[in-house]
């Protein structure tokens, strides 16, 4: 049997501990998990693909199954350069699931051998997104709880240079 690729996409800007959570989970349904970083210029990002690409490098770097990259474009088209079918969302709240149904149907629209799995992060991570991790990192409150050392540091850079 080929071996099952999954591919998680997002923003990402930054990854968070929820993200991470889900990407444990991820590995241990498939035997290969993508993380791709989306370079939609249409949102306005904190962090360039690259630092957002390197964050998650080094985050997941203990998990030798995962691996990181970056798409610009369709999603369905990384997946086929990927050959890959399945692609990874999380799921904190009904809320994001309006979205993430109308997502899932385009892609499979426009590819119909995808299947979307949604996976629900550990309780704690429920309220957790990438916009509240930036909030509190920017009001000088400790992220340490939300993010891995990494983006804890970067993030700390960030707003030190847009303080100055
Ligand atoms: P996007 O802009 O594509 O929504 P995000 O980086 O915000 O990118 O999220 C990527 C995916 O991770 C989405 O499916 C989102 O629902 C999920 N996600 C974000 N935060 C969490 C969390 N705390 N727990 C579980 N899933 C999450």
């Amino acid at each position: 049997m080929p071996a099952m690729i999954a591919v998680y996409p997002g923003s990402f800007d930054p990854v968070t501990r929820g993200h991470i959570d889900i990407i444990e989970r991820a590995l241990r349904l498939f035997d290969r998990v993508i993380v791709a970083v989306s370079n939609n210029y249409a949102k306005k990002h904190l962090f360039t693909v690259q630092e957002r690409v390197g964050m998650i490098r080094e985050s997941v770097s203990g998990l030798d199954r995962a691996e990181v990259g970056s798409f610009s474009g369709l999603l369905v088209d990384y997946l086929k350069s990927k050959k890959a079918r399945v692609v990874i969302r999380g799921l904190r709240v009904i809320s994001d699931m309006d979205y993430e149904f109308q997502m899932a149907a385009m892609n499979r629209r426009l590819y119909r051998d995808v299947e979307t799995v949604f996976l629900m992060p550990d309780e704690q991570h429920t309220y957790l997104s990438s916009s509240m991790v930036k909030e509190v990192a920017r009001m000088g409150i400790a992220v340490k709880p939300f993010v891995t050392a990494p983006v804890e540091k970067a993030l700390r850079s960030k707003f030190r240079a847009a303080a100055r």
